[in-house]
């Protein structure tokens, strides 16, 4: 009997890519263009699977009563139906500006203390933001004293990447709730051919809220905004 995996080696791997540009989508997060270039990746790695699969699969036996409905299934994926209804989707810069959204504000050991809304632009990326963040403390007293941080709290910028398609998710998760779906049907396929089922707890990913948040050092904040050498 031939390995399961063999029947469909190329969606398995182009799979595995997908888990790679999810990382890189992590990795680049504050960068917002080479982000981006990133969810593209994912995007066209990703599109190809639903069609990977039918070539790899259309001449086994079972494939009309079994493997074409399955792989019919991955368009209820919100991410999976628009690439697949517009094959050329990918996301443009100006795409980012409409919902992409910004906070400043400060982060304790265990999460977000405090946070404004601050206009973190969907060019600019996580670093610059927060020189612009700090010149707005150096200015401006009260806001300084409302959304710097004491003692106990270090600077933090958090941001989160929306577009227009998709209002309601942002964009790392979607990714990774897609890879899922794909990854789910690619194992029920795996199960069907006699193999088993495949791991998709993604135990590697970043925990998404740390993804979104920078913490900034606090030293420096004290330093360059307010001109106090804290460990003096
Ligand atoms: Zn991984």
């Amino acid at each position: 009997m031939s390995c399961p995996h063999s029947h469909i080696e190329a969606a398995l791997d182009r799979w595995s890519e997908c888990h790679w540009h999810i990382h890189q989508m992590e990795a680049n997060y504050h960068t917002p263009d080479l982000f981006r270039y990133s969810l593209n990746s994912f995007i066209r790695a990703a599109k190809e699977i639903p069609q990977i699969l039918s070539i790899e699969l259309q001449n086994h036996r079972a494939y009309q009563s079994d493997f074409k409905p399955l792989i019919n299934s991955l368009h209820s994926n919100a991410l999976l139906s628009v690439m697949h209804k517009k094959r050329d989707f990918i996301v443009h810069r100006g795409m980012l500006e409409v919902l992409s959204k910004g906070a400043v504000g400060t982060t304790e050991g265990r999460g977000i203390k405090i946070s404004f809304p601050f206009p973190v632009a969907p060019y600019e990326s996580t670093q610059e933001a927060y020189e612009r963040f700090k010149e707005v403390c150096r200015k401006d007293k009260f806001i300084r004293s409302l959304a710097g941080p004491d003692c106990d709290s270090w600077p933090m910028i958090r941001r989160e990447w929306k577009v227009p398609d998709f209002p309601d998710m942002e964009l790392l998760e979607l990714s990774v709730d897609a890879w899922r779906l794909v990854g789910e049907v690619i194992s029920q396929i795996v199960v069907k051919l006699g193999g088993e089922k495949l791991d998709l707890s993604f135990s590697c990913r970043h925990e998404p809220e740390k993804v979104r948040t920078v913490k900034f050092s606090q030293e420096e904040f004290f330093k360059t905004v307010d001109g106090i050498e804290i460990n003096a």
